[in-house]
């Protein structure tokens, strides 16, 4: 049967702008980084993403190497936009990268014009898109010039590949250069994509001020440390979830005493606040402004519909957030 998106998606939804740009993004965005490629059942890959859009989620995250096996969630992205959402490609925006291993040889990884230009190319025709409306640097290459990086995405705008550029995984003083030199080339970067949650809070010491002061915009990703900020493993590690798949990044062993401590009792004070653990963790990144969407990802569409209840409490009193400072300080 045809499917027809829910009128009433862009109700519950907030849109945040990115940086000083004219884009704004759903606060909630979908990766699919896992949970799209062949190892995985399609119809559930299509529940995930109707359900995002239904509730409003505007922004799909890929890049060049999500699978497994590489490439195959770009393919089947473009799979489910082709019998699904044929109507609906104006009211998204979505995002490929490059820079990461996806081809054997010098070309295939990191920086250069070469493998970006191929990767583009390639990420285009597996989705199907004659465009990506965000095209990111996946993270920094020391080996390559920044200029030839940074003239690669402008050529990439210029020539109608991409609406707008960013960078990922970038350190806040590469991120400042990059910025600049995006600026002078008449290609302002749209925004930054870093890790960020209550377990990795590397941004919060000089990056999202860059950002700020640059007026570009800031998406997280792996709000949930990949599940770890959610009820799954309190009890031990559920045979279903990332931590024992074997093609899910999340190693067993990052899974230690303390983290699960921490967990536990940052899982007590969102009982206590009304909500679960993840949406705990969401509504936690989402209260700073700077903040332009949470990039979450999920292996089934209930997950997502967890997710999505952080927006009904973002605010924090100074004592919550004191006392989940003390808890990830212990
Ligand atoms: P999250 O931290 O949101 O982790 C998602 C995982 O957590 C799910 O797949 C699921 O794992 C578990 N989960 C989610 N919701 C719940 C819930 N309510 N209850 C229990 N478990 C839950 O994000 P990801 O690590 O998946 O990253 C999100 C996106 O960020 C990626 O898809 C990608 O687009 C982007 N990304 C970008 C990177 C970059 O370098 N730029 C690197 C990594 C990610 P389970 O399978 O165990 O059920």
């Amino acid at each position: 049967m045809q499917y027809i998106a829910n009128p009433d998606r862009y109700t519950n939804m907030q849109y945040r702008r990115c940086g000083k740009s004219g884009l704004k993004l759903s606060a909630l965005s979908l990766g699919l980084w896992h949970n799209f490629g062949n190892v995985d059942q399609l119809q559930n890959s299509t529940n995930i993403i109707k359900l995002a859009f239904d509730s409003g989620i505007t922004h799909f995250d890929l890049a060049n190497n999500y699978g497994p096996p590489r490439g195959s969630a770009e393919e089947n992205f473009g799979r489910i936009l082709r019998d699904n959402f044929a109507g609906y490609r104006d009211e998204m925006v979505i995002s490929s990268k490059a820079g990461y291993a996806m081809w054997d040889g010098p070309y295939g990884d990191w920086g250069s014009k070469k493998h970006l230009v191929s990767s583009m190319d390639q990420s285009l025709k597996r989705m199907g898109l004659d465009y990506v409306d965000i095209f990111y640097h996946h993270r920094p290459h020391p080996e390559t010039p920044l200029e030839e990086t940074m003239a690669t995405l402008d050529l990439f705008v210029r020539q109608g590949k991409a609406l707008y550029v960013g960078i990922s995984n970038y350190p806040a003083p590469e991120a400042a250069a990059a910025i600049s030199m995006l600026r002078d080339m008449g290609t302002p970067c749209l925004i930054h994509q870093p890790k960020y949650s209550m377990l990795e809070r590397w941004v919060e010491n000089g990056l999202l001020d860059v950002l700020d002061k640059e007026g570009v915009g800031c998406i997280a990703f792996s709000p949930l440390a990949q599940g770890l900020l959610t009820n799954k493993y309190l009890q031990g590690i559920p045979e279903d979830s990332r931590a024992a798949k074997p093609s899910g990044f999340l190693q067993k062993e990052q899974i230690t005493p303390r983290i699960l401590e921490q967990v536990n009792a940052l899982n007590t004070l969102a009982v206590e606040r009304g909500q679960t653990l993840a949406e705990m963790a969401l509504s936690w990144i989402l209260r700073d402004e700077r903040i332009t969407s949470v990039l979450v990802g999920a292996s089934r569409p209930e997950q997502l519909s967890d997710s999505l209840k952080c927006l009904e409490n973002l605010a924090f009193t100074e004592q919550e957030l004191q006392h989940i400072d003390s808890v990830l300080a212990n």
